[in-house]
């Protein structure tokens, strides 16, 4: 007969969270376009450029109200072809209809 090792977790070994920090989410995809449909609508806050890179990277913030959503966006400095998308936060309501 086989026995089977039970795994006991320790309660106690669980890290007690702080207040959540907003998360962060980047994705690398090859696209022509900079600002990928991604079922929201943004609007553009801001821009800066940055070090060692020569494109800038663009800020936008979720265009629904009260949504505390943000997105940067800036080109790959290693391959151009790539978009740099990364989300903060999440969205507070569905999707654009
Ligand atoms: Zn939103």
């Amino acid at each position: 007969m086989a026995s089977v090792a039970a795994a006991t977790t320790t309660a106690s070994a669980v890290k007690k969270e702080k207040k959540k920090v907003n998360e962060r989410v980047a994705f690398k995809t090859e696209s022509e376009v900079e600002v990928l449909d991604d079922g929201f609508k943004w609007r553009k806050y801001g821009k800066k450029m940055v070090k060692n890179s020569p494109n800038p990277r663009n800020y936008y913030k979720c265009s629904a109200d009260g949504c505390p959503v943000k997105k940067r966006v800036e080109r790959d400095r290693v391959d151009p072809s790539f978009v740099i998308t990364t989300y903060e936060g999440s969205h507070n309501h569905a999707s654009r209809n």
